[in-house]
């Protein structure tokens, strides 16, 4: 491609691209596909010659685009938002232009220190604590691995780094029985082992009970193990449920243990300063992770990962190899040595982008408008007598479920095949939770371009399949 044609199918492109923001609610939310469906039409073999770019792009919109999930709709309600905006986007172009690797600080200087600059700005929008530092990450889900083997290192004196593991180590990892799979992930990869891991109960609102907490970790004492982590949660995966941030921190004070903070999905709430009781305690973790590609407008991927100790991390993870030698090592942030990979995207461009296109204050409100869409929703749901929540309403996150005095194991069905069949209609996309064993349809959303009509919509929509899935039932019986 010579550059005349770069700038031609570039506009063309960033038409399409306009065009699919303005259009995008117009897409069936989840496509109308079976497993193997696109495969079949992408040849076996790798074309031996070349192919113009126009045929390219025409089978990305014939044989692609129908095979997408448009998380970008405001109609997909499903697990969290992966939401993003037109300046994330543009930001995403430059950077995959100058195609950086932004390694070290000398393999371009201004990406590390924009990336210093862009983690003092979150520190201060969330309000979280000023001694808290740290750099972006690909996914939370690293950040917390990153955490483990850090806590890891720092009881070992770095030895397992050193020497790897003895054999009697016996580590053990707590956390709420709500609380996200990446911690057991983290927990196989560091070597810590799944078994290992302590699942705390719940109280009613689905937070991890303090008191509990202290209970495990004197039994294990007891019993020969060394309690080496607590990872809490602002906003768990189900329900968006806040574990008592502060009593961890005084157990994890008195008993000499990490604590990491995951609040992956709803960290971004902290921008409000009337949210910021979910935090309190906060500033006594030792780190906290959230993700402004989930609900911060900035496309994926883009962690942020603080910590309250660089050090610690640093020693975890640096490596000295005479290639990667400086002169200014010593007077600069080498991100290399921050985590896990080597190579790092300039993520901080976007992050500079997005919150400078809308303000802090402009992302202020959308979240707050958010959280107010899901009271709204809350609301609708407490007033009808064939629905009922099935958990607090915390933010924008709602567990309900439809009733009817039937069995519980028929109510799991008949809600199973609401959602099975809205779904279906492309018009919305949501997945299901269980709590307790009841089948709970679960709704999360936070789109950028949603507003509140897409709530009532959705409302709407599983009002009016539960209706007739219920008739239907009824019939049949
Ligand atoms: C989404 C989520 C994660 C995982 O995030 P990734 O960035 O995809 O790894 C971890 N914890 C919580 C609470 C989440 O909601």
């Amino acid at each position: 491609m010579n550059s005349e044609e770069f700038r031609k199918y570039g506009h063309e492109l960033v038409d399409w691209m306009a065009d699919y923001f303005e259009d995008v609610e117009s897409y069936p939310v989840l496509p109308d596909v079976a497993p193997g469906d696109i495969m079949r039409q992408i040849p076996d073999k790798a074309p031996e010659q070349p192919e113009g770019f126009e045929s390219i792009f025409s089978d990305f919109k014939s044989k692609i685009l129908p095979g997408m999930t448009h998380w970008e709709s405001p109609n997909f309600m499903a697990y969290f938002p992966a939401n993003k905006s037109k300046a994330s986007v543009l930001a995403e172009m430059l950077m995959s232009t100058m195609g950086a690797q932004c390694m070290m600080w000398l393999t371009s200087p201004a990406a590390a220190e924009l990336e210093e600059q862009m983690m003092n700005w979150l520190r201060d929008m969330l309000g979280l604590p000023q001694h808290f530092t740290g750099c972006i990450q690909d996914t939370a889900s690293t950040a917390t691995l990153c955490a483990i083997l850090t806590a890891r290192e720092q009881a070992t004196q770095y030895g397992i780094n050193r020497k790897g593991f003895a054999g009697d180590e016996k580590f053990t990892i707590y956390c709420s029985e709500q609380i996200h799979s990446s911690i057991d992930k983290g927990a196989k990869i560091a070597g810590i082992g799944q078994n290992q891991v302590r699942k705390i109960p719940t109280d009613a609102q689905y937070a991890l009970k303090a008191d509990l907490l202290r209970q495990f970790i004197e039994q294990d004492i007891a019993d020969g193990f060394r309690p080496l982590c607590v990872v809490s949660a602002i906003g768990t995966t189900g329900t968006t449920a806040v574990d008592p941030i502060a009593a961890i921190s005084d157990i994890c004070e008195e008993f000499n243990i990490w604590h990491h903070v995951d609040a992956a999905y709803a960290g971004t709430v902290l921008v409000l300063p009337e949210m910021r009781w979910m935090s309190e305690g906060v500033e006594r973790a030792d780190s906290f992770v959230f993700n402004p590609h989930k609900w911060m407008f900035t496309n994926f991927d883009c962690t942020a990962y603080f910590v309250k100790d660089p050090a610690a991390l640093v020693n975890t993870f640096a490596i000295s190899l005479d290639i990667l030698k400086t002169d200014v090592d010593n007077e600069v942030k080498n991100y290399r040595d921050w985590g896990i990979p080597l190579g790092r995207r300039f993520r901080a461009l976007k992050l500079w982008f997005v919150i400078r296109e809308m303000g802090v204050s402009g992302i202020q409100e959308k979240i707050r408008s958010h959280i107010a869409y899901g009271q709204w929703l809350r609301t609708e749901i407490e007033a009808h007598s064939d629905f009922e929540l099935l958990a607090p309403v915390i933010l924008n996150t709602l567990n309900f479920r439809f009733r009817a005095d039937e069995a519980e194991s028929t109510l799991n069905e008949l809600n199973k095949q609401i959602m099975d069949n809205v779904n279906k209609s492309g018009k919305l996309f949501f997945v299901q939770n269980v709590l307790e064993g009841r089948f709970a349809l679960r709704l999360a959303f936070g789109g950028t371009e949603l507003e509140k009509r897409h709530v009532e919509n959705a409302w709407k929509l599983i009002r009016e399949e539960a209706v007739r899935v219920y008739q239907q039932f009824k019939q049949k019986t």
